[in-house]
């Protein structure tokens, strides 16, 4: 059979694999098989049948699950093989039955509010710091939901009967406070938890094994990884999953299959990425740490590739001052971004709710890349300015130097 005219293609389900291993072969199993290497771009917006009988029965099938119809998906709004084998190789990363791919994380937490308030489950518990677009989601309550913000502790309390949705990320962004994910499931009892597991990557974290049941990802950052894919992802159960995916249909936000391909190739090297900007972070917070222009240093236990920091001095002029590192939004490239959440990724939040949240004014969000980290340390270090100490000993050391001249004025 033709990849390109299939619908969720012929997926071989081989046994369980490492991660290094599934990264580079999930979704991409029946190539081989196929004659071909590289996964094929399908472009189709719509898949000729002279059957619509078959048609008419494959749509009621799928208005009662949300299955992936079998064969061609019969409209692209419907699914892409393309984007169906990117969700493949997550959902087999993230250890989950399935994943649905949407146009962009907002798309993603959309479709997943979108199906809990469907059910008449409009009540939200949730964790701050989140995402600030996250965060102003829930708070505006632009989908008819209703948030109650606790803290880990005070989920259980916080939960109604009419509660649909528990939301947590762990690491945070942008303070990477980090939650006992396992805790946090178990107090949620029934009421699904949703992990968005963004910037831990299922390469350092896989809620779904301590408890979560909806596992969200801007694909937008480190499964893309490149800066050029703009995507979310949900992975979680096949039931759940059919209810996405009708939403997906309904409403419209899917994935763009170039963008499928562009994320099946990014997850090839996602831990190879992950490990190596990571081993960078660790050692720039070992320098930012001992340094006197940095007030506080934020880094998860888990590791990772984000750091967060305070400076002493302003840091709209360290933003001004880097060269290297790119000052801009977003995260998870394979070049080193940084940004002022309190000014943009937080922006939209509350000044207070903000503050309270732990992303205060002095804060930065550094996410590392792939450069050599003595560059990097070399541009940081130039743009955290006049270092206060150094100077000091620097006037020392002249005066010092003046001392031993005037004591000696044969040298
Ligand atoms: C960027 C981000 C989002 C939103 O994703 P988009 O792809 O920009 O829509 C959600 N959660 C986290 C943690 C993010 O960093």
């Amino acid at each position: 059979m033709d990849t390109a005219t299939m619908g969720a293609y012929d997926d071989v389900r081989p046994a369980p694999r490492a991660l290094a291993t599934e990264a580079v072969h999930a979704g991409r199993d029946d190539l081989a098989r196929q004659g071909l290497h590289a996964p094929p771009i399908d472009l189709s917006t719509t898949y000729p049948s002279y059957d619509s009988r078959g048609e008419a029965a494959r749509i009621d099938a799928f208005a009662t699950d949300g299955a992936d119809p079998v064969g061609p998906p019969v409209y692209g709004r419907l699914g892409n093989p393309t984007v169906a084998r990117f969700e493949t190789a997550l959902a087999r990363l993230e250890g989950t039955e399935s994943a649905v791919a949407f146009a962009s994380g907002m798309a993603a937490l959309s479709a997943v509010l979108l199906a809990r308030s469907a059910t008449g489950l409009r009540h939200v518990v949730a964790v701050r710091p989140l995402y600030g677009c996250s965060d102003h989601l829930l708070t505006a309550g632009l989908l008819g939901t209703e948030v109650t913000w606790t803290d880990p502790a005070g989920v259980t309390d916080a939960l109604r009967p009419d509660t649909g949705l528990v939301m947590v990320e762990s690491p945070a962004n942008p303070t990477l406070a980090e939650l006992d994910l396992r805790a946090v499931a178990h107090a949620c009892g029934s009421v699904p938890l949703l992990v968005d597991n963004t910037f831990a990557t299922p390469v350092l974290q896989r809620p779904a094994e301590q408890g979560a049941r909806l596992v969200l990802h801007s694909a937008t950052k480190y499964l893309g990884g490149h800066g050029d894919v703009l995507a979310g992802v949900v992975a979680c159960d096949e039931e759940l999953a059919g209810r996405l995916r009708q939403i997906r249909f309904a409403t419209g936000g899917v994935l763009h299959p170039l963008a499928g391909y562009l994320l099946l190739r990014g997850l090839s090297t996602l831990p190879v990425r992950v490990r190596a900007a990571s081993a960078s972070a660790a050692e720039l917070v070992r320098r930012l740490a001992a340094d006197p222009r940095v007030t506080r240093v934020h880094y998860p236990r888990i590791g990772g590739a984000m750091i967060a920091f305070e400076v002493k001095g302003d840091p709209h002029e360290l933003i001004s001052r880097v060269r290297l590192v790119t000052p801009a939004v977003s995260l998870g490239s394979v070049d080193t971004l940084i940004q002022h959440p309190a000014s943009i990724s937080h922006r939209i939040v509350d000044a207070d709710d903000r503050r309270g949240a732990g992303v205060g004014d002095k804060l930065l969000r550094l996410s590392v890349g792939l450069e050599d980290v003595d560059d990097l340390w070399a541009d940081l270090d130039q743009a955290l300015g006049e270092p206060t100490k150094v100077r000091v000993r620097t006037a020392e050391a002249a005066r010092t130097a003046q001392r031993v001249r005037t004591a000696d004025p044969v040298g």
